[in-house]
């Protein structure tokens, strides 16, 4: 993936990067590392715009996200010009990691499932995909992930662990908490507990992000609004609060019980040619695989 100079600034060559990307279609650049967060969130906000960024003209050519980064803030661009649309970004990522434990001894082995960020912690690079690998120990076979960041950094199984608990701890007190609070829930229809659950996370965590509301969704096995909220992220340029999303959930809600153009989800019909076809109904947006 490029030319990127990790650990110290990126000075930003947006030109260039462009080109990259425009080679590579689909495939995610470290445009840039700016020391403050607003100077990124503002890039990242402009470059699918190409506003003030002509490196990126036509607008809707590139999609931009920004990231935490151990310099300051980076900028991640990709080119996505043309059909099919490449897969919006993850909102989580799921491995299989080794827990050899926290103490001195050591006290045997755990396969543990995680749910983590999608982005590495060291520069916002998205993480990459796991594959299973086998091994034999002590006597039994275990099986778990392993997986190769394109921005080159290593992800220990101890700091994925590490990451995941934080996220589980925080799902726990917001479980808590919006149990406590059912009573006064607001009726966001099919998706009144993955509503509650947001509001509770975001009165915890100020300033939630509706990727890290999505991941909480996604840990606790719901994984069709935090899908939905992927998605609409995506069409978003990536920049939702946790409170946005719980708003955009509730208007999902109610446009697919109000809908009656769609089979669950599918609109059928047939072609002029006489062909069978079925598409995904744009209000109820639910996953449908077409049939040709
Ligand atoms: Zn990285
Ligand atoms: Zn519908």
């Amino acid at each position: 993936m490029g030319r990127t100079r990790i650990g110290r600034r990126v000075v930003p060559n947006h030109p260039d990067v462009a080109q990259r990307a425009r080679d590579a279609r689909g495939e995610w650049f470290l445009a840039a590392v700016y020391p403050s967060f607003a100077s990124g969130r503002s890039v990242a906000a402009r470059i699918p715009r190409a506003d003030l960024m002509p490196a990126y003209a036509p607008a809707g050519d590139f999609e931009a996200y920004e990231a935490r980064h151990d310099a300051g803030t980076a900028v991640w661009v990709r080119y996505i010009a043309g059909l099919p649309k490449p897969a919006p970004r993850p909102s989580t990522m799921t491995y299989r990691v080794c827990d050899r434990g926290n103490g001195p001894g050591y006290t045997g082995l755990r396969i543990v499932m995680v749910t983590v960020a999608p982005e590495c912690p060291v520069c916002g690079g998205p993480r990459g995909e796991g594959t299973s690998y086998r091994f034999h120990e002590d006597g039994d076979w275990f099986v778990v992930d392993r997986w190769t960041n394109p921005c080159g950094h290593l992800d220990e199984y101890r700091t994925v662990l590490a990451e995941y608990r934080h996220w589980a701890q925080i799902l726990e007190k917001a479980e808590r908490k919006a149990a406590e609070r059912s009573a006064e829930a607001p009726d966001a229809g099919e998706f009144t507990a993955e509503v509650a659950l947001l509001k509770a996370a975001a009165s915890l965590v100020p300033g939630l992000q509706a990727r890290q509301g999505a991941q909480l969704l996604g840990m606790q096995g719901q994984d069709e609004a935090a899908r939905r909220i992927g998605e609409e992220l995506a069409t978003r340029s990536y920049r939702m609060s946790a409170r946005q999303a719980t708003q955009f959930l509730t208007e999902l809600a109610a446009a697919r019980a109000a809908c009656h153009t769609c089979d669950d989800g599918r609109i059928n019909y047939r072609s002029r040619d006489g062909e069978f076809v079925s598409l995904r109904c744009p209000r109820c947006r639910r996953d449908v695989i077409p049939v040709a």
